[in-house]
């Protein structure tokens, strides 16, 4: 089996990531190695039970600890091949392999339902948008741009997301929480999760470039405007808009 490297990974991507090694579910670690300082001798001999996602945390479950992947900026993995670098983490069950790249590795030994808010998970079958809708009400300061990166309320967007979904629901990334009408705080919501899907199918696909909107493009579509780029939030992300179509609902900024 191939696999695809992961770039700046979003929720959707490591979505992807679990789905290829979904067969090793039920198969034991008869191998570990790696230049991560984690105690990952743990996982020899024990029979992975479990994978699962939180936003860009990908979560191998053994039966009391689970190991937490996060790819960061650049972080990659392989299924059953090898990169020249060195891995991460690598398990080997009798049929396959794991090697995970550039990540960091962590040992979780509290059960994933204490500290994983799954509801906050735009990916999740229990993602919830109305609990998302009152965490974005308690943070009416907060740049849209900044509460779509906020892993509390919208885990697993990351900056394409971002910018797709604003380029979609007409909002321009200077307005606050507290300056979207309603309608749009709701579309704001719905479409983070709508869209991380998109991603999803057109990732699988190898056409998620094609479908971009907003993001590294030159002119809008809808109008022939120019899509700028400024790094905007707290973050300083890259931030693709068009001033003409996504308003801006404050007369103040
Ligand atoms: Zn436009």
């Amino acid at each position: 089996m191939i696999t695809e490297k992961i770039i700046m990974p979003e929720g959707p991507s490591i979505v992807i990531a679990k789905q290829e090694m979904m067969h090793f579910i039920g198969k034991k670690v008869i191998a570990v190695s790696g230049n991560s300082k984690t105690d990952k001798e743990r996982v020899l001999n024990k029979k992975l039970l479990d994978i699962k996602t939180w936003g860009k945390h990908l979560l191998f479950c053994f039966d009391d600890f689970s190991i937490r992947i996060h790819f960061m900026m650049f972080g990659t993995y392989r299924v059953n091949s090898k990169k020249d670098t060195p891995p991460r983490l690598s398990m080997k069950f009798k049929k396959g392999e794991i090697n995970l790249y550039t990540c960091a590795v962590k040992v979780i030994d509290e059960p994933l339902d204490e500290i994983y808010d799954w509801s906050a998970d735009v990916m999740s079958e229990s993602w919830d948008q109305r609990a998302a809708k009152k965490k974005l009400k308690a943070m009416p300061e907060k740049f849209v741009t900044d509460a779509l990166l906020d892993q509390s309320v919208f885990s697993g967007v990351g900056n394409i997301i971002k910018n797709e979904v604003l380029y979609r629901i007409k909002v321009h990334p200077k307005n606050t929480i507290a300056d979207l009408p309603p309608g749009k705080l709701t579309k704001l919501v719905s479409e983070a999760r709508n869209y991380s899907f998109d991603f999803l199918k057109w990732k699988k696909e190898y056409t998620l470039r094609k479908h971009w909107l907003a993001h590294t493009k030159k002119t809008c579509i809808r109008d022939g405007d120019k899509i700028v780029k400024e790094y905007l939030g707290r973050s300083n992300r890259r931030t693709f808009f068009c001033n003409t179509c996504q308003i801006l609902f404050s007369v103040d900024r």
